[in-house]
């Protein structure tokens, strides 16, 4: 065996014991993960009230019973597609303790930002989807038009006038609403906000027209009659009380007409194997809680059940989805910088 100089072996004794010392580092904060005495925050980058937020409030309610520690929302809005609430999470130290809530902005934010500052495959950890949300068109309650038919022919009549609203650009209202005037060839004036939750606030005040959002957040509007409702994004009617007799688009004429958006759990990279594991057991655990299935289920959102719970599955499965709609948003040609 080839003998080495006293100070090779010395400097190789020193890195093994920085690497043991590291590796126990790892495996403590590891092991006591989650610490009760420390809260772990949800970024939701849209603004407080909307369907994001919603979802991540059932959500923390879930995961606090779950994961055993108290779990806070925070609103971090702003930017296209909720840019301003991933970039901060990517800034977070990756212990467990700071996650977030995000839906298909994650697929589509590579065909509509330019310049996007991160890497959506590659930045950040993939710990698990949580469900999949159908989309209404929804109008101010002031607008005439009763049902699609009527809407179609107010639509036609106020051409170069319409004004629809959104949660900003790559946000999942905005690629609602692009399909959607694509698929009727009239283009509308958009009208972006840090989330639908304000966008709500002004459809029901009529100084938008109008907006296509998650049932998650037009669900309980329709049913007290603040807005009205035209068409739901599936290919197939929804079975809640409130939404039943909403005919789908594609049976309105819209032929194919479908936008499913879908929410996910996410971690800054460099997340430690064992903290993420035990966050997906808590994320599971919480998808199988009768009371957020009830919530959940009550608004419309399908709590996922499949495999896409799981990190692989998840990433693979926003993989896919990034490659559905990057043809479809470039042949619409749209972008931020
Ligand atoms: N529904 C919003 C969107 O269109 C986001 C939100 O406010 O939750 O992307």
């Amino acid at each position: 065996m080839k003998k080495l100089p006293i100070s090779a072996v010395a400097k190789r004794l020193t890195a093994l014991f920085v690497l043991g010392l590291s590796l126990s580092g790892l495996s403590a904060q590891a092991a006591d993960f989650p610490n009760k005495d420390r809260q772990i925050t949800l970024i939701v980058p849209f603004a407080a009230g909307g369907p994001t937020d919603r979802v991540a409030r059932d959500l923390s309610e879930a995961l606090r019973k779950s994961l055993g520690t108290t779990v806070v929302v925070e609103n971090d809005a702003g930017g296209p597609g909720g840019l301003i609430g991933a970039s901060k999470l990517l800034r977070a130290n990756p212990d467990g303790y700071t996650l977030m809530v995000h839906h298909i902005a994650m697929a589509i934010f590579p065909a509509l930002v330019k310049n996007l500052p991160f890497k959506v495959d590659s930045d950040f950890e993939y710990l698990g989807m949580i469900n999949d949300v159908p989309m209404t068109i929804v109008s101010k309650p002031q607008l005439p038009a009763n049902n699609y038919k009527e809407l179609k022919a107010w639509i036609a009549a106020n051409k170069g006038n319409i004004n629809i609203a959104n949660a900003g650009l790559a946000s999942a209202s905005q690629l609602c609403s692009m399909l959607w005037e694509a698929s009727l060839k009239v283009p509308m004036t958009t009208v972006p906000y840090k989330g639908t939750a304000p966008a709500m606030t002004d459809l029901i005040g009529g100084q938008v027209d109008l907006m296509c959002d998650q049932t998650t957040s037009t669900t309980s509007q329709i049913e007290g009659k603040k807005i009205k409702a035209y068409g739901v994004t599936t290919l197939k009617r929804l079975n809640i009380p409130a939404l039943k007799d909403l005919p789908t688009l594609d049976e309105l004429g819209e032929k194919g007409f479908q936008v499913t958006i879908w929410h996910g759990l996410y971690g800054p990279k460099g997340l430690p194997d064992d903290v993420k594991a035990k966050i997906n057991v808590g994320l599971k655990a919480a998808l199988r809680d009768p009371e957020f299935i009830k919530k959940q289920e009550g608004l419309g959102a399908v709590v996922i059940t499949d495999n896409r719970s799981d990190p692989v599955e998840h990433k693979k499965f926003v993989q896919g989805e990034v490659t559905r709609w990057t043809p479809i948003l470039n042949a619409a040609g749209v972008y931020a910088d």
